[in-house]
């Protein structure tokens, strides 16, 4: 037993278990720094010496080769002869410019305001306030972003990255065949609705979002080659939602929000549908009950991120229920896939609310 052995094999582990979790923000910073420095693409070709990796990218050769070293380690990259360092199978998504590409989510995930927000966890957790309005005195994070372009463009990238993944998991999880217009609300810069889009040729579909950043969305939406059948609307989705769609999609929107806001948006959405059409909130949705594993890990983690990030939060189906209800929808299913993420499926009900949505 554990107790009455200490220093035995099992408290061994669970000790240098424990270390090693407390400890893992060391990988997040030696992934960003790869990808700030475009190793990945550096080995995208040939493997390369350490000497020639620093000499491009204007590293300190012995500091570098320890950070190469450690993405060994961690099976990022292969070192197949002393000082020679190739691309191991998960660095190849390291790259920015293959098809599949994550580097532009790492480059969010683990940038500059994201690291310090998550320095401020235990201010955030003792006060319920999220740690941008602390730090940045913004109301929240969207608002810092459109008053920053560079990290604008960060952002942009970065939900593009991480959404394409999500996006091939919605239409492998989600038959479209019966829906004729789509809109994405808050579609960032259109991964989403185009990768349905170029599933589904008969579909149409609306890409909203803010002016900032839907005017940076063309390029996707050309070369994924659905211009043509995507119009791109830029707005508030808390004043007004396009109509005329019967699926409107919310991907990671809902998150982002208290129940208030939350509500305002849910409220908006019925205004802007019909009867018969239909909601789909993709999201991380948090089981009643948490139990250890991958999937757990991911979704309560995105829930601290909410905290630290937006003052918004990751919901169990129960609070989805509930949410939706008092927007005048009912949730009808819940759908699974193959991220950690779920579609919640939502029906417009009659009787809208009569009152303003803000
Ligand atoms: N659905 C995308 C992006 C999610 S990030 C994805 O999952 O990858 C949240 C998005 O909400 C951002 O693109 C942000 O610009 C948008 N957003 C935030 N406030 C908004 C507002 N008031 N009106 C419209 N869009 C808004």
């Amino acid at each position: 037993m554990t107790q009455s052995n200490p220093g035995g094999e099992s408290d061994l582990v669970m000790r240098v278990g424990l270390l090693n979790l407390a400890t893992s923000f060391r990988l997040s910073q030696a992934l960003y720094v790869a990808a700030r420095l475009g190793i990945a693409d550096l080995l995208a070709g040939q493997p390369q010496s350490v000497e020639e990796l620093a000499a491009t990218t204007g590293a300190h050769v012995p500091s570098l080769a320890r950070l190469l070293r450690t993405l060994v380690a961690f099976d990022i990259l292969h070192e197949t002869e002393p000082g020679l360092f190739a691309l191991a199978p998960m660095g190849v998504y390291l790259q920015a410019d293959h098809p599949r590409s994550v580097c532009d989510a790492v480059l969010l995930l683990v940038s500059e305001d994201v690291w310090r927000s998550w320095g401020e966890l235990l201010w955030c957790v003792q006060t319920g306030e999220s740690a941008m309005s602390h730090l940045c005195g913004v109301q929240n994070v969207f608002e810092y972003y459109a008053q920053h372009p560079e990290l604008n463009a960060v952002m942009n990238a970065g939900f593009a990255a991480n959404g394409r993944v999500r996006a091939d998991a919605v239409v492998a999880a989600y038959d479209f065949s019966t829906s004729g217009t789509l809109v994405d609300v808050g579609g960032g810069r259109g991964q989403l609705i185009a990768t349905i889009l170029r599933a589904y040729p008969h579909l149409r579909g609306v890409l909203f979002d803010q002016l900032h950043v839907v005017e940076s969305a063309g390029q996707l939406v050309e070369s994924a080659g659905v211009a043509d059948r995507l119009q791109i609307v830029a707005g508030d989705m808390f004043t007004e939602i396009p109509a005329g769609g019967d699926t409107y999609l919310l991907m990671n929107i809902i998150h982002d929000w208290d129940d208030a806001q939350s509500l305002a948006i849910l409220k908006n959405c019925h205004r802007a549908m019909r009867p018969k059409t239909t909601l789909l909130l993709i999201e991380q949705m948090l089981p009643s009950a948490i139990t250890p594993s991958v999937t757990t890990q991911s979704q309560t983690l995105a829930d601290l991120n909410m905290l630290v990030r937006t003052g918004g939060q990751e919901r169990t189906e129960e609070e989805f229920r509930v949410l939706l209800s008092a927007a005048e929808f009912d949730l009808v299913s819940v759908i699974p896939t193959q991220t950690a993420h779920s579609l919640i499926k939502g029906e417009w009900r009659e009787d809208g609310p009569a009152e303003s949505a803000r």
